[in-house]
């Protein structure tokens, strides 16, 4: 991307996908070729680095997906142990260059002690996805979980809506998020795909000007753009996330995409960098 488009402020991409390089050596081809596109980077903590500063983005935050309720603890052990600096300042004040959520399983035997462990970790957010997890957001099964989330100030990081790989019917909708934030309206949601993947006039009928948070990954380039303005002004740019769920997707193209958007610079400081800082607790 042209340089000079740099916005004046640390860019965070508040949704990327990275794994311990072992496996990251196995899953990025395999998911490459599950979902038909080649990965911007190899899918790594230093492959993300090295494309980050290609592109002018200070700061990723990873969102690890559990696909078993058995391989949560020890994922969460190593991003731990691997991003210490979790949400923390730096002594320059900068935002560590990669971050991580921890991943939740709907499954995990008590979920209350569950939470509890993640917020002691230091984790901010936990990520979930209802289709590699099989669940739905208002299944009584989870409220043990969200109320957790509420006293902790964890924040559920949802997938929503449709999937590339997966076939409908989807275990998630706009509908779904907000029946959640009427459940449970001290739960902090950042809800992925601005609010549903491919369900985007459901957006903008039942989540728009919520009190959620709504990311901005696979919407570029996957929906008009006119329609992307139209609900990030519905909904208001003070809860909105820039992300572009790397490696799936070039985060360099995203943010120029992003940035091509007719939107003020106090919009773009807020979509890029504060809301994300304020809500995942970066910079503090
Ligand atoms: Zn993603």
């Amino acid at each position: 991307m042209n340089p000079t488009s740099h916005p004046d402020f640390p860019v965070v991409d508040s949704h990327v996908h990275l794994y311990p390089e072992k496996i990251a050596r196995k899953v990025t081809p395999a998911l490459a070729e599950r979902f038909g596109n080649a990965p911007s980077f190899d899918g790594t903590v230093c492959g993300c680095r090295a494309k980050n500063v290609t592109c002018g983005i200070a700061a990723s935050v990873n969102l690890p997906v559990a696909t078993k309720p058995d391989s949560v603890e020890h994922t969460n052990g190593f991003w731990a142990r691997h991003a210490p600096a979790l949400m923390q300042k730096e002594p320059d004040g900068k935002a560590p260059a990669v971050v991580s959520l921890a991943c939740f399983h709907p499954q995990v035997a008590d979920k209350g002690a569950a939470i509890e462990r993640i917020a002691r970790a230091g984790f901010t957010g936990v990520k979930l996805h209802p289709e590699y997890q099989l669940f739905g957001f208002n299944d009584r099964s989870m409220d043990e979980a969200w109320d957790a989330m509420s006293a902790f100030g964890i924040v559920a990081y949802l997938h929503a809506g449709g999937e590339r790989v997966f076939r409908p019917p989807f275990h998630s909708s706009p509908s779904d998020i907000a029946e959640l934030h009427r459940r449970f309206p001290r739960l902090k949601i950042a809800a992925a795909h601005l609010g549903g993947f491919g369900m985007w006039d459901e957006t903008e009928e039942v989540l728009a000007g919520q009190d959620v948070y709504l990311d901005l990954s696979h919407t570029f380039f996957w929906m008009p753009t006119g329609q992307i303005l139209r609900i990030i002004r519905r909904h208001g740019a003070r809860r909105i996330l820039f992300g572009s769920d790397a490696p799936w997707q070039d985060p360099g193209e995203v943010l120029e995409a992003f940035l091509s958007l007719p939107l003020d610079e106090p919009e773009r400081r807020a979509i890029c960098c504060d809301n994300a800082c304020r809500l995942l607790g970066l910079f503090t």
